[in-house]
C-alpha cells in the first residue's frame, strides 16, 4: 500500500499517473522495502507520525511533535546545533517541561503515545 498524501484533484492524477502501467513489486523488491523499513524503524526512538492532533489538546502550548522530531534526531545524529534548535523552539512556544501530565494528549495520539512520559525523556536531554 502506498500513502501517497495529496492536496488536490491534480495532485491525485498525478500521482495515479506514476503508477500507470501498474506493476506489482518483485517478491525480491518487497522483501528490500520491508528490510529497509524495519531498519529505519529500529533508528526511531519515538514513533510520532508528525499528524499534529495533539497540539490542539495541549493546553500548555507545547510543540509536541517538533520536540520528538528533535529528540529522534538527537537520539540518531547527537548535534549541538539540535539543543539550539530545541531552545529557540521553547522559548517561542512552551518547553516540554511545562507538560502537568493533564494526559489531555494521549486519547488523541494517532500513535498511542504515552506522550506525557516521553515529554520526561526530552526533558531529560534538552533541559
Ligand atoms: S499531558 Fe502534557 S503534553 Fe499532554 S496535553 Fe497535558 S500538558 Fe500537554
Ligand atoms: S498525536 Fe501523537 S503521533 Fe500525532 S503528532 Fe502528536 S504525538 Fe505525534
Amino acid at each position: 500500500m502506498v500513502l501517497s498524501g495529496v492536496g488536490n484533484i491534480e495532485q491525485m492524477k498525478e500521482n495515479c499517473q506514476v503508477f500507470k502501467p501498474f506493476e506489482p513489486m518483485s517478491k525480491e523488491e518487497n522483501e528490500f522495502v520491508l528490510k529497509m523499513a524495519d531498519e529505519i524503524k529500529q533508528l526511531i526512538a519515538i514513533d510520532c507520525s508528525y499528524c499534529g492532533y495533539c497540539l490542539k489538546e495541549c493546553p500548555a502550548g507545547i510543540p509536541i511533535p517538533d520536540f520528538f522530531e528533535l529528540y529522534n534526531s538527537e537520539k540518531m545524529y547527537s548535534l549541538p546545533s539540535l539543543h539550539a534548535i530545541y531552545g529557540t523552539t521553547a522559548a517561542a512556544n512552551a518547553p516540554a517541561s511545562a507538560c502537568t501530565e493533564c494526559e489531555s494528549c494521549i486519547a488523541i495520539c494517532t500513535q498511542k503515545l504515552d506522550i506525557p512520559t516521553l515529554l520526561k525523556d526530552v526533558v531529560n536531554t534538552f533541559e
